[in-house]
């Protein structure tokens, strides 16, 4: 099981960056959602949690404590930029070396977000940030445009668009963490004294058909 930690950046109280109308809190929570729904729906052996589901406050310690106990393989805050300039950048802790597993990480994220996004590559950095240094398995902060930035916030405003930040964030995700998608529909046929009575995606269902049949053949098939 691969647990990866989704951090959006803010929230509550704290509005992270603000322009042209939007909140930083607000974009990167749909962006941690959609994050989120898209690993548990399409990957195999993932479970994510996130710092937080709503618009509530929690505090830089809370969430990198949260993920150490939960034991986090991965750590990945996303966050929206300000303060003049345009597209996107990344961040591991200015400690690590290029060649560091955090930083090949970090690497395929970046590619892929760009590739998604058609951001400006503002390049891949390093900082000294609590929730890149207080945690204890490798973290990624991503910066996804400039909500000060009108070209930026035009796209930050459309959630077509965020979903491809989603996007990218979890294709370089599948990347970079050799995460295998499930396979599409395994249909369990329930077959009752030669006859087929049902098939079902999920096995739990056949329970039911079980009852008054005298010899049962279970058969996994692909669809
Ligand atoms: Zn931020």
């Amino acid at each position: 099981m691969t647990k990866i930690f989704l951090d959006p950046g803010h929230g509550g109280n704290d509005t992270g960056a603000v322009g042209n109308g939007l909140l930083e809190k607000d974009i990167t929570l749909f962006i941690a959602l959609e994050m989120s729904r898209l690993l548990q729906n399409e990957y195999e052996g993932v479970s994510v949690q996130l710092s937080r589901t709503n618009d509530e406050t929690v505090s830089l310690d809370e969430r990198t404590d949260r993920a150490n106990r939960w034991g986090a393989d991965l750590y990945v805050a996303i966050h929206v930029n300000a303060g003049g300039g345009t597209g996107y950048e990344d961040y591991i802790y200015n400690r690590l070396d290029d060649d560091s597993p955090t930083a090949r990480i970090r690497n395929a994220i970046h590619e892929e977000v760009v590739n998604a996004t058609g951001f400006r590559d503002r390049g891949k950095k390093k900082a000294n940030f609590h929730v890149l240094r207080e945690t204890t398995m490798p973290a990624v902060l991503t910066e996804n445009g400039f909500i000060d930035r009108e070209e930026d916030a035009r796209r930050l405003n459309d959630t077509r668009f965020l979903r491809m930040v989603a996007r990218g964030h979890v294709n370089g995700l599948e990347r970079a963490l050799g995460l295998q998608k499930k396979r599409k529909t395994a249909l369990t046929r329930v077959i009752v004294d030669g006859t087929q009575v049902g098939a079902f995606a999920e096995r739990k269902n056949v329970l039911r058909h079980l009852g008054k049949a005298e010899r049962i053949v279970l058969e996994q098939v692909e669809e």
